[in-house]
């Protein structure tokens, strides 16, 4: 113990000196793991890590530096830029990340943040870094999307690890998965009005479908894959999880949450090709467990998201290789306007020339007006791996943006 102790002071000390004197719990765990920390010991430590971290940040920087000098030949020494924290549990040239748009519009500003991350974390350790885009709900595509994405992906996290992935391109993977599911008992097709089935959810009753057996669930989900006569119609049967604790699940989000759905709507990519889409949870999930994802970086508020996520894999037996999340806080930028829908109106409607137009907080409009992928990646490193939410206005933004694109530190 007091040697952790020791050890976390250290750390917090090497982190509030490259943080302006201010060192982050999380990023003093995180090198702790690095350390062969084990979970519970986080827990059982979590206060006292705390602590310390709250005791070293009263401290002067001088006094900082000076305790540093006592206590470095404590920490591993680490290879690889300073400011990008520890990424528990990595090995070197076995990273696998992602980050992952809608093909509801190009990249913008937020996007370049949230993703320039993982990409920093697959730059330094090795691996593969995957943009997939996300396009599996018929009705929320914009078709140029794809071809932007794609070329904004290569220009902002160059590199031979960088690999483009479109979802529906690759339905044969959800199906399956789809079907070991079901195979499993771990879901079932379910063909309750979505009226009904929210009735059993707030009483916390099971829909009377949850009992079908394996063979009764199968041949309702050959019916809404089927293009026949008997096939379901759209929004006649939804592929449901089941949830390990039932419609009693004390987070209501959990109780079996929908898996795949019937849209007939016309793909953009896909055309008629398909009528059941899945929805995305199996599509993460069926997509990290294919490409052996080993670390998600991932906005705070899709928490639930990552937990149905972690489910699917428990249900599959798939515990031994579930990825490490963490979680990033909203940063909200105000005035600025970063819904695609909204923008692509204004551009249609031409109060915009273009997607990149100077005034639009696009990637396509900061890369003409000069930007380097470099000022996203520093910016993204100096918010670091943080849960805490930032407000930024334009003005502060863009302050921050010009210096680092100023900034001549190399990234190697
Ligand atoms: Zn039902």
């Amino acid at each position: 113990m007091k040697d952790l102790e020791k050890k976390a002071r250290a750390y917090a000390l090497k982190n509030a000196l490259s943080h302006e004197g201010k060192a982050q719990t999380g990023s003093v765990v995180s090198a702790l793991f690095n350390e062969g920390l084990k979970q519970e010991e986080a827990r059982r430590f979590g206060k006292d890590i705390s602590k310390i971290v709250r005791e070293v940040n009263s401290l002067t920087l001088i006094e900082q530096s000076k305790e540093f000098e006592q206590l470095k030949s404590l920490i591993s020494e680490r290879h690889g830029r300073e400011g990008l924290p520890e990424l528990p549990g990595a090995k070197k040239g076995k990273v696998i990340m992602r980050f992952a748009p809608s093909a509801s519009g190009p990249f913008h500003i937020g996007h370049a943040l949230t993703g320039s991350l993982s990409y920093l974390f697959v730059r330094e350790y090795g691996g593969k870094f995957y943009v997939r885009i996300e396009d599996t709900n018929p009705e929320n595509i914009y078709p140029k999307a794809y071809g932007m994405i794609e070329k904004e992906s290569k220009w902002l996290f160059p590199g031979k690890f960088l690999k483009i992935l479109v979802q529906s391109d690759r339905m044969k993977i959800y199906y399956d998965c789809a079907e070991k599911l079901l195979k499993k008992e771990a879901a079932y097709v379910c063909t309750c009005s979505p009226e009904k089935f929210r009735e059993f959810a707030e009483k916390q009753e099971n829909c009377p479908c949850r009992k079908l057996n394996v063979n009764e669930n199968r041949e309702r989900w050959k019916k809404m894959l089927s293009k026949g006569k008997n096939a379901f119609k759209e929004g006649e049967a939804v592929l449901r999880f089941k949830s390990p604790n039932g419609m009693k699940d004390k987070n209501p989000a959990m109780r079996d949450f929908p898996l795949a759905r019937i849209n007939l709507t016309r793909h953009v990519r896909q055309g008629k090709r398909y009528r059941v889409w899945p929805l995305m949870n199996l599509a993460v999930a069926a997509d990290d467990i294919d490409v052996k994802m080993t670390h998600i970086i991932r906005a705070k508020d899709h928490r639930d998201n990552a937990e149905r996520q972690r489910r699917i894999y428990m249900a599959l037996g798939l515990k031994s290789t579930l990825p490490w999340t963490g979680f990033l806080g909203r940063i909200h930028l105000k005035d600025m306007e970063l819904s695609s829908t909204k923008m692509r109106k204004d551009i249609e409607g031409g109060k915009y020339s273009g997607w990149d137009d100077p005034m639009l907080p696009t990637i396509a409009s900061l890369k003409k007006r000069g930007y380097k992928p470099e000022a996203f990646w520093k910016f993204a490193e100096r918010i670091g791996l943080s849960e805490n939410d930032k407000v930024m206005d334009r003005e502060e933004f863009f302050k921050l943006l010009d210096d680092f694109n100023r900034d001549k530190k190399i990234f190697k």
